[in-house]
């Protein structure tokens, strides 16, 4: 479908073959395919950036980063941002916070806890822009947003990066979403398995010696 506002990489999509683009040596048995190149995440980035600024206008954004695995998307979006409010008739003010999610999947309540860098009392009367690396499921984004609202921001919306083309899940979709993704894991540009590939800077696919050789 073209009125779609995200690329969609379909099941059949298998993107590059690893030896067509530069990846770290010590990750170069660990991985089926470069799936999105970094400079494919950058072009999309670029335009994301541009329909927040014509979303807000005036209005302040408040950027929360979810880390670890947003950072680098949190980075290179507010850069373009940033870089459209420094060229243009028309710039919206930014300010930044972090959070970070965890769940404990142990539990069969799903339990989550969000822990501020600064009190998140801050969100209150903000124009809250959650940036979060990939939506799977969506439950832990459905839960964050719970959780944020209890701090009466004036708006919340979400950027991510890529969302997980499944059957099941709660069905959430982001107010900005770069890319639909088959349903693979996939790590680098920040998004790790077990700490490990953050430092990768496309996207990729991991393969079975790479889960076996990171799996702790
Ligand atoms: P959800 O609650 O939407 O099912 O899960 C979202 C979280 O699961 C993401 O924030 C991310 O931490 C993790 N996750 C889901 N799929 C992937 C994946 O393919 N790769 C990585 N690195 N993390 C994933």
């Amino acid at each position: 479908e073209n009125d779609k506002k995200y690329i969609v990489l379909g099941d059949d999509y298998k993107g590059y073959p690893l030896n067509m683009f530069c990846v770290p040596k010590h990750y170069e048995d660990d991985l089926e395919h470069v799936l999105i190149p970094a400079g494919l995440i950058n072009d999309r980035i670029e335009r994301l950036a541009r329909e927040i600024i014509q979303d807000f206008r005036h209005e302040a954004i408040t950027g929360l980063c979810v880390l670890k695995g947003g950072y680098k998307f949190f980075t290179d979006l507010l850069d373009k941002i940033k870089a459209l409010n420094r060229n243009s008739e028309e710039s919206v003010p930014l300010a930044v916070d972090f959070i970070r999610v965890k769940s404990y999947t142990g539990t069969t309540s799903g339990e989550m806890t969000v822990t501020g860098i600064d009190n998140l009392e801050n969100l209150k009367d903000k124009n809250v822009l959650i940036v979060e690396d990939i939506i799977d499921t969506g439950k832990t984004m459905i839960k964050l947003l719970e959780i944020l609202q209890k701090y009466n921001p004036k708006s919340i919306k979400v950027a991510s990066l890529l969302t997980k083309r499944r059957a099941s899940g709660t069905g959430f979709k982001p107010h900005y979403l770069g890319f639909e993704v088959p349903d693979k894991f996939v790590v680098g540009y920040a998004l790790d398995y077990n700490e490990y590939f953050r430092d990768l800077n496309h996207i990729c696919v991991i393969n079975q010696h790479g889960i076996e050789k990171y799996t702790t």
